[in-house]
């Protein structure tokens, strides 16, 4: 299906946050980096903002916070302090993190702030010790260009990344304080994406241009994506934490998709007339209905003894099953809802029930219980009381919304590029100012500095590579994205390898090693240039380079004349060389009898074969030739 995203409105701004490579954290020394294994501190807080914080905060935190949510927090000594444990006020902002922080802005032609405020922004579901975060404009009003569109920059923000969720048992909720305090650079886009690819090539751009810096962290995890996407008749969506930038054009492709299935939906309601005031809280205990039932999940839950409780959706028969996105119904929405504002584990309802081996007998007399018709629908949650009435609340509540079409929400990426309900969108975030850190004056003498050490734009260094040493583009921009161009230069300016051997080694073989496993990143930078002086200077040949590669990378601090030589890739020199194919040509006399010159290319292969790496093809080409000419005629 072609869809037509400029006629259907479609708007979508990005919020880019991305991990700067820093030595410190934003307030205090520890390391910048996540640890494995087992922690060494571990300490228990309950969810407990203040009165004032209250009013401000979203209902979903709101609503964990009365459930009585308790957090553990797990570290180590490496990763965190007690700034980290909201045991020690905040050091000083990391001037590293605000240089690099400027630099991006300078390179997306922002304006600085005179000042650097660092504000608190309430967060209560315990991914902050302190119940904010830390946070700073760097600077506004910038904008970058993407294919000759003009993308507007509305701000640059540093902040403080948060802690990492490990997992959720019960009222119980798992963070790892390492990520928190980890410097983040938050660039927001004007909405100004009409099409999912052009939403995709933007975040694309803005990650090359963070990446420019090298003073940015790589990898997954390190950049996370969010985005407001909204059509026309639809609503403004918020999907948070799409970690791949090649799943964006999906995720705006997905959301676009679900909105205009939920337009569809609230056009079939408008058609069958359901009345906001006909959906009703009227939940009817059913467990008796399935006293003997066959249905295992139905089963269980009674043989633990939770209640399975009913709610009539009048006029919805049908439509609970109509899949909204791939592998999303709309019953799948309601059931999103039930889990997070009910914290049960999902819902069964009347159109799928007898997939799940409920009897026919058993949904009639549900039906009746429920006061459902057959144009009606019949949803049931199996759980505890209170939870089971919190979640079919929260169904009507969805259905509710449906009537009127697309509710606005915050959502959550999966990794397929499908959303799920993470909570409503909160109001507008109120800021106190962080009076434990001291504001910082931004001086047009530290701009002009920070200015005069720009890194060149990726666009301007794609187009100098592939003039200056003639480079085609997809050599230049794989260079960049590999974060070889400098290195690429260093390689061409110092030793006498052609510009397109050093390019490709560093992509296309580097890329295949990769793919086998060989730790390319263990390679220091001394390490590869030096195996290209020594190919350079004929120590060995450019066919040799995947096997030094291999062996520098299983023996740390060796250099690469030591792997040849271990290798046994060193070059045989022409007089050596000359008496080896004498040796082959002895050896192969009667190929030579039969084949004359044809011989030729089935030796060359041969000797090239037990020579890889030894002899230049070249030169073996030429002696052969001269030698078997010289056989030949005499
Ligand atoms: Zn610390």
């Amino acid at each position: 299906m072609k869809i037509d995203y400029h006629a259907l409105g479609l708007k979508v701004g990005l919020e880019c946050h991305q991990q700067l490579a820093t030595r410190g954290k934003l307030f205090c020394n520890c390391k910048p980096h996540l640890f494995k294994g087992e922690p060494e501190i571990i300490f228990l807080r309950r969810l407990r903002p203040t009165q004032s914080e209250l009013g401000q905060v979203d209902p979903a935190a709101f609503f964990e916070f009365q459930k009585g949510m308790k957090i553990l927090y797990e570290a180590d000594a490496e990763t965190s302090c007690l700034v980290e444990m909201d045991e020690e006020p905040p050091h000083d902002l990391n001037r590293e993190a605000l240089d690099v922080s400027l630099t991006i802005a300078l390179m997306m032609n922002a304006k600085p702030v005179d000042e650097i405020y660092v504000m608190r922004k309430i967060v209560i579901d315990g991914s902050n010790t302190t119940g904010f975060q830390r946070t700073c404009v760097v600077a506004v009003d910038g904008s970058i260009n993407v294919d000759g569109k003009n993308v507007p920059i509305q701000h640059i923000c540093l902040e403080e990344d948060a802690a990492r969720k490990m997992g959720e048992e019960g009222f119980l909720i798992r963070y790892r304080i390492d990520r928190l305090g980890i410097p983040l650079v938050e660039i927001t886009t004007g909405p100004v994406m009409n099409t999912p690819e052009e939403a995709e090539r933007v975040a694309l751009a803005i990650g090359k241009i963070l990446r420019s810096t090298r003073r940015v962290k790589r990898g997954i995890g390190t950049i996370r994506q969010d985005l407001n996407i909204s059509i026309r008749d639809g609503a403004l969506v918020e999907i948070k934490g799409v970690q791949e930038l090649e799943l964006i054009s999906k995720v705006v492709e997905y959301e676009v998709q679900r909105q205009l299935s939920l337009l569809k939906i609230r056009d079939e309601l408008r058609q069958r007339d359901l009345r906001e005031d006909e959906l009703k809280e009227r939940f009817v205990d059913v467990t008796s209905v399935f006293r003997e039932t066959q249905c295992q999940i139905l089963q269980r839950a009674i043989s633990q003894g939770k209640i399975i409780l009913a709610v009539k959706l009048p006029k919805i028969a049908g439509l609970l099953a109509f899949e909204l996105t791939p592998g999303l119904r709309f019953g799948g929405e309601l059931a999103d809802r039930a889990r997070f504002w009910g914290r049960v584990g999902g819902i069964l309802h009347t159109d799928e029930l007898k997939s799940y081996g409920v009897s026919d007998k058993e949904i009639s007399e549900l039906r009746r219980s429920a006061g459902a018709g057959e144009e009606d629908a019949v949803v049931i949650v199996a759980d505890k009381i209170e939870n089971a009435s919190d979640a079919l609340k929260a169904v009507v509540e969805r259905v509710r919304e449906a009537i009127n079409g697309v509710p606005e929400e915050t959502r959550a990426a999966n990794p397929d590029g499908t959303t799920r309900y993470m909570r409503p969108r909160p109001g507008a975030a109120r800021m106190y100012p962080e009076t434990d850190v001291p504001p910082i004056k931004i001086t047009g003498e530290h701009l002009e500095r920070l200015r005069a050490q720009l890194p060149e734009p990726p666009g301007d260094k794609i187009k100098r590579l592939m003039s200056s040493y003639g480079l085609n583009e997809k050599l230049a921009r794989q260079l960049l994205d590999m974060e070889y161009d400098n290195l690429f230069e260093v390689a061409v300016k110092e030793t006498n390898v052609t510009p397109t051997v050093v390019a490709a080694t560093l992509t296309e073989t580097f890329k295949a090693l990769k793919r086998e496993g060989v730790k390319i990143e263990n390679l220091t930078e001394e390490q590869i240039v030096e195996i290209f002086k020594i190919v350079g200077l004929e120590k060995t040949s450019k066919e040799s380079i995947p096997e030094i590669v291999r062996w520098l990378t299983k023996h740390e601090g060796s250099n690469p004349m030591e792997a040849i030589k271990e290798l046994g890739l060193t070059m045989l020199s022409e007089e050596e060389l000359k008496s080896l194919i004498e040796e082959y040509l002895d050896k192969n006399k009667d190929l030579i009898a039969e084949k004359k010159l044809g011989a030729l290319g089935g030796l060359i292969g041969i000797i090239m074969k037990d020579l890889r790496g030894k002899a230049k093809p070249e030169l073996v080409n030429k002696i052969l030739r001269e030698k078997l000419a010289e056989r030949l005629s005499g």
